[in-house]
């Protein structure tokens, strides 16, 4: 199968939207900087994390996010690479914020720049890790008994810190209000474009055959003047989402790399197949068959 990111190189003169993906744009004209052509040795790094890298942008205000194939679990005791996820991801990650600022959620993303790259907008990020669930799996299942994959009786919202020190732990909207780290104004639209992103990509994945298990929001604020508002920030993509095949069960996103389960640049790839964003010669879907992938390709 020949596997190849749609639209790797996006035309130079598009129009991309105003950095919370509606209004007019940014940028009219991104001149001979555009960032794209700004050598990798002269770009300033800004923070590395365990997946991605981002670097000083071409404008204030904005930063180049790039997708590793690093992949990490359990707070980084586990390492591994996952070939060509930096790739996919950033194109997945495209795609859903593309489509979510098209139902009004504001977004950090401007546009993508390459293969591996995408304009952002520089925001302050808010340290809490959204979790949003449908069905049991993963850590709930763990800490509370539920087995994994009984849906849920309504969706959740979860809170965790953002502290690798600590092993990023579960709190409560008391903690967030108590230390300050987002305001009870900025909480309430968290958690109602935590909803409404939930609402919207379970119909997008359900759409291709995808059970949307549950996911990780990051959020940043922005500021104008003495006002700031909140926007999605970060990435979606199978690394921070467990997506489940609805006919098969298979898994396919990073629960692959987590549980050894091997198969996660097919798992990776299959989400972008059916999500229409990988040129191939395959045709339409058929119901996907890691096993009988993985024998074809004598694994
Ligand atoms: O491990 P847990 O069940 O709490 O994860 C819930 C969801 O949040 C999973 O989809 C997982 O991929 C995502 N997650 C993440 N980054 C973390 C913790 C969880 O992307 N640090």
């Amino acid at each position: 199968m020949i596997l190849r990111v749609a639209g790797a190189i996006p035309p130079r003169d598009i129009a991309f939207p105003a950095p919370w993906g509606y209004g007019p744009p940014f940028f009219s004209d991104m001149g001979p900087t555009a960032p794209e052509e700004v050598p990798v040795s002269r770009r300033r790094q800004i923070y590395e994390g365990k997946a991605k890298i981002l670097y000083e942008g071409p404008e204030p205000g904005t930063l180049i996010q790039y997708f590793k194939d690093d992949a990490t679990a359990f707070n980084a005791q586990k390492k591994g690479t996952i070939n060509g996820k930096g790739v996919i991801n950033n194109r997945i990650s495209e795609y859903v914020f593309t489509r979510l600022s098209h139902i009004g959620i504001p977004t950090h993303f401007i546009r993508r720049l390459n293969m591996r790259e995408q304009l952002v907008r520089q925001v302050e990020i808010i340290p809490i890790e959204v979790v949003v669930r449908n069905v049991a799996a993963g850590s709930i299942s763990k800490r509370l008994g539920i087995p994994e994959g009984e849906p849920l009786p309504h969706t959740l919202i979860e809170y965790y810190y953002k502290d690798d020190a600590l092993g990023d732990p579960m709190i409560a909207e008391e903690h967030i209000a108590c230390f300050g780290w987002a305001s009870n104004e900025e909480m309430q639209d968290i958690s109602s474009m935590a909803i409404r992103v939930n609402d919207f990509m379970v119909g997008m994945f359900a759409a291709i055959n995808i059970r949307l298990v549950d996911f990780k929001l990051e959020f940043g604020r922005i500021w104008d003047g003495d006002y700031s508002r909140v926007i999605l920030a970060d990435e979606i993509s199978p690394d921070g989402c467990r997506l489940w095949d609805m006919i098969t069960g298979e898994k396919l996103d990073k629960d692959r790399f987590r549980r050894d389960l091997g198969g996660e640049e097919e798992a990776y790839q299959e989400v972008a197949r059916r999500l229409g964003l990988l040129e191939n010669d395959g045709g339409p879907s058929e119901v996907f068959d890691l096993s009988k992938h993985r024998k074809l390709r004598g694994k």
